[in-house]
């Protein structure tokens, strides 16, 4: 009647920390999705604990064989469409059009970090271009540093680095936070350039600059490019999972559940502060208790 108890969507560090714990409390378990698609693939880690350094594609290549061990199933495709049938069955549907049936869905399907597509932005990521103030500000102590959006993304985003380094310009169209946070804006030392745009990104080896559209040119180390994420909600929205005051990302409770019974969510879909010691921490809490749900329908 069904073909695992409990499939997880998503295989960055949440789902397979879902995996490892939900298949080791002894549900039968399958994760969708692609390693490589993770949003640590491609890069490094240097702020987890216990781990001074490491690449994201060997933590998740070592994570991918714990899961396995742990005894869950891999499949390498992503979910096009999940819905739920009057008798406490999900189904799930791959790529390839297979459907799945299961007791319990894990979402731990990540988000995208919004681009402005820049010249300069594209050559430059990690080397002076970041996505991510909470990943990167270590890196900027007591350099230039310039943040650019319009929301409480880059607004704390600001805040933050200014508690790492003297030196912030925030480049905004039209600041739109709320009141608490501009005022700790006006309060501190981040110079403010409201009503202006960067136009291109400066440098050959490393940031040196940014252009802005009124022909300025700030001198810079490094600019954060803080637009917030693109939540990878369509399947979730179409179940009608409940989202945060936000509306981007999936709302859960302590124990990483949704509104709808059975269905719960762990890691960057959650929201900030986008870490995988976040994700593992959620992901290991849905798996045991996904786990928990599916002993009563056997
Ligand atoms: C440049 C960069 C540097 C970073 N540096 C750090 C750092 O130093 N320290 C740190 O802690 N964090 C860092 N992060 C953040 C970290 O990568 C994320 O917090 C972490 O990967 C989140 O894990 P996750 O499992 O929630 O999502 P992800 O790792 O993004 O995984 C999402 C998974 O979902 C899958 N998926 C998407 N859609 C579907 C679908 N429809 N069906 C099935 N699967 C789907 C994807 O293929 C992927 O496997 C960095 C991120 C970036 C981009």
């Amino acid at each position: 009647m069904i073909d695992y108890e409990v499939i997880i969507l998503g295989c960055g560090p949440a789902g397979l920390q879902a995996a490892i714990h939900a298949a080791r409390a002894k549900a039968s378990v399958l994760v969708m999705g692609r390693r490589e698609n993770s949003s640590i693939s491609g890069t490094h880690m240097e702020n987890y604990f216990g781990v001074s350094y490491t690449a994201g594609e060997d933590i998740l290549r070592t994570g991918v064989e714990q899961a396995k061990k742990s005894g869950a199933a891999l499949v390498c495709e992503d979910a096009v469409e999940t819905s739920i049938d009057g008798e406490n069955i999900i189904l799930v549907k791959s790529e390839s059009g297979k459907i799945y049936r299961s007791r319990a869905l894990i979402f731990t399907i990540g988000i995208t970090r919004n681009t402005l597509n820049l010249p300069g932005e594209k050559e430059l990521v990690g080397k002076g271009v970041s996505y991510c103030v909470d990943c990167d500000a270590n890196f900027f102590k007591n350099r230039k540093t310039v943040v650019t959006g319009n929301g409480s993304a880059a607004v704390s985003g600001a805040l933050t680095l200014i508690e790492y380094t003297g030196d912030v310009s925030l480049v905004s169209d039209k600041i739109n936070v709320d009141e608490k946070l501009l005022n700790q804006l006006k309060s501190s030392s981040i110079r403010v350039f409201e009503g202006n745009a960067i136009s291109e990104i400066v440098g050959k080896e490393k940031v040196e600059g940014v252009k802005l559209k009124n022909g300025e040119t700030i001198e810079t180390d490094g600019i954060f490019i803080e637009l917030g994420a693109k939540g990878a909600m369509e399947l979730a929205g179409l179940m009608g999972i409940g989202m945060d005051d936000s509306f981007k990302y999936l709302a859960v409770n302590r124990q990483q559940e949704t509104n709808t019974p059975g269905i719960y969510a762990a890691g960057d879909i959650c929201g900030p502060p986008w870490q995988v010691a976040k994700a593992v921490g959620e992901g290991c809490v849905a798996g045991m208790e996904a786990a928990k749900y599916v002993k009563k329908f056997r």
